[in-house]
């Protein structure tokens, strides 16, 4: 029998290796922005959810240094005990006010907002439906709920509704569950009908807007404001990390519902609050969203730029279908997809080989900013060409 009880590390790592599946990190040397300084070389930058440009406006830096100076670097507490500021509140009140629902509650971030909110309101006599490519948060939050989780086809409400027919009746409540923006292919949720079938069936609808909020909808509210479905009762999840800039998440819905998760969420109540910091950056942030519908403006005129250019210059390569700007194209494997990833890194392209097991299949990813430039997407287009 081996002596060493983490023996198996190794072993385990050599078959990632082998897989091609192996992830270490790359450092970024300067501010957020339509060009960094990655690991000593300029790259204009197309991995980042920076969609709006926020993470480095002066505004926010701003903020975020005036709360450091007046509250400190730490929030000392969760904040049912000593955590709480003005600042929290505010900014819940401007998530509430941006997403039109009656309330907001700010978690230390939106894989535990997640995490917190399906945990706390289904449990073992009850079923989740979850989209089979939701994001990991939703998935984990599920398993930790520990309710029946049925995974249904991407985006299939036929086969949504088969499985509703099939085994709804069976338990108390269920939750279904779904990303709005997936995050890894770029395309959206069937959030519509969605609602109907679980209007039909008596299901709550929990949607995660990480990747929606600031970029869709005429006030950058996200998908439901996109789909019209402003008001309807959902569960709404975001993070305060993408357009926001920032660092943090949120669940933004009625009144009772927040009031429960301030009860029973236990990745809220047994966690420490926000930083002031991250907290005044994000509240900044909303405010530039609602000021400067520019910015989104621009960045949909950026999507639509690329989409012709790779239209026009590069017709063989088939994008996954996307109604975002998140942009995708298959490599054939992880080990082809880690060559491109590099090539395109040496040409000053930084856009990252996304494989299993993250997704099912191999693929380049491509997150189009407002703040990027015409030549920025040109040479992205014209390196391309040329590694392709
Ligand atoms: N949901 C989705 C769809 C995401 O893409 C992410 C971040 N990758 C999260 C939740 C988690 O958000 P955060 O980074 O704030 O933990």
């Amino acid at each position: 029998m081996a002596t060493d009880p983490y023996a198996w590390l190794s072993k385990s790592l050599a078959t990632i290796h082998r897989a091609d599946w192996y992830r270490s990190v790359q450092t970024i040397q300067s501010m957020p922005g339509a060009i960094v300084q990655l690991q000593g070389q300029p790259a204009i930058n197309f991995a980042s959810n920076d969609y709006l440009g926020l993470a480095g406006d002066r505004r926010s830096i701003d903020a975020a240094t005036a709360a450091v100076k007046k509250f400190g670097t730490g929030s000392t507490g969760s904040r049912l005990l000593s955590g709480h500021r003005e600042l929290h509140r505010q900014l819940e009140e401007a998530i509430a006010s941006l997403k039109q629902t009656e309330d907001a509650l700010v978690f230390s971030s939106g894989y535990l907002a997640n995490l917190g909110a399906i945990a706390s309101l289904v449990g073992k006599r009850d079923l989740i439906l979850c989209d089979r490519y939701n994001h990991s948060s939703l998935k984990n939050g599920a398993i930790l709920s520990s309710a029946t989780i049925i995974e249904y086809t991407h985006c299939d409400i036929q086969d949504l509704q088969n499985q509703l027919n099939k085994h709804r009746e069976k338990y108390r409540r269920c939750l279904i569950i779904t990303d709005s923006v997936f995050s890894m292919d770029g395309d959206l949720c069937p959030l519509p009908e969605l609602l109907n079938l679980a209007e039909k069936f008596i299901c709550m609808v929990l949607v995660d807007e990480a990747h929606a909020t600031g970029v869709f909808g005429a006030n950058g509210a996200g998908c439901v404001e996109h789909f019209n479905c402003t008001g309807y009762p959902l569960i709404q999840i975001g993070t305060l990390s993408k357009a926001l800039g920032s660092l943090g998440g949120y669940v933004a819905g009625s009144s009772a519902l927040i009031d429960f998760l301030r009860n029973r969420a236990q990745s809220w109540i047994y966690t420490t609050a926000l930083t002031p910091a991250d907290t005044a950056a994000a509240l900044e942030a909303i405010n530039i969203v609602k000021q400067e519908p520019q910015r989104r403006t621009q960045l949909w005129r950026n999507v639509d730029y690329l989409k012709q250019l790779i239209a026009q210059d590069l017709p063989h390569l088939k994008l996954l279908p996307s109604e975002s700007p998140i942009l995708c194209f298959h490599i054939d494997n992880a080990k082809a997809a880690l060559i491109v990833g590099r090539q395109l890194k040496t040409s000053g392209i930084f856009a990252p080989a996304i494989r299993p097991p993250t997704v099912p299949t191999s693929r380049i990813r491509i997150s189009v900013m407002a703040i990027h430039e015409p030549a920025h997407i040109q040479k992205l287009v014209s390196v391309l060409k040329a590694i392709l």
